[in-house]
């Protein structure tokens, strides 16, 4: 495995060499190659995998700078990984530029609304939060492109299904979808067959 054999622009190869990624891991090298040819991807993985950059660095490859909306959606259960995402995908898009926030509860919405009227090319957050920025109509989902849910099953047992499925309803359809979970429970499966096209199952 080599992150050449994936067509990677020079502006991730710079910043995958800056944070010294010589060699994808190995969800990295199932999941890149399948998520730039636009595969929705159920990803069985452990934290410490790589996971964060199996999907980073695809939804970074894949993002016009041009474009003013927000062009991905990731949510993560709690606000310590939505804050741990946004850093390592702020460090993958370095070069293009690549603006991501973090919204989550317990601070100020006003802030987060402020931030979001800035140019945001991805935004990360916990399900309770973005269906606030949702309802409020400070968050525009008309460009999302690529949802990625991080810990899935961790998302589902702290009780956030219904907020899950009303953010997916909420976005196009014409998108990319990945589910990344440590289990793939019964919840975590009816979820992604409810909501995904044909997806590839990646275990490692
Ligand atoms: P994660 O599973 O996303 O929490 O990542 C675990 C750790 O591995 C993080 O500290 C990453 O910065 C690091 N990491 C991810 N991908 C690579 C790679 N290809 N080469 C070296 N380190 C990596």
């Amino acid at each position: 495995r080599h992150f050449d054999d994936y067509q990677l622009s020079e502006e991730i190869k710079r910043a995958l060499e800056v944070m010294k990624y010589d060699t994808p891991t190995e969800v990295q090298g199932e999941v890149i190659p399948r998520a730039i040819a636009n595969q929705d991807l159920i990803v069985k993985s452990q934290t410490g995998s790589g996971k964060t950059a199996a999907y980073g660095i695809p939804v970074c490859e894949m993002i016009g700078w041009e474009e003013k909306k927000p062009q991905a959606l990731v949510l993560t259960p709690t606000r310590e990984l939505a804050v741990q995402v946004r850093e390592d995908l702020t460090n993958i898009g370095r070069f293009k530029r690549i603006k991501a926030m973090a919204v989550y509860g317990k601070e100020p919405f006003a802030k987060q609304k402020e931030e979001l009227k800035q140019k945001t090319h991805v935004v990360v957050g916990t399900p309770g939060r973005v269906i606030d920025h949702i309802e409020r109509e400070t968050l525009d989902l008309d460009e999302i492109k690529y949802l990625v849910i991080d810990e899935a099953d961790e998302m589902l047992n702290m009780g956030f299904v219904d907020e899950v499925e009303a953010i997916i309803k909420a976005l196009p359809s014409n998108r990319v979808t990945m589910v990344f979970s440590a289990t793939l429970p019964k919840d975590v499966e009816s979820l992604c067959h409810a909501y995904m096209i044909e997806p590839f199952q990646v275990e490692v």
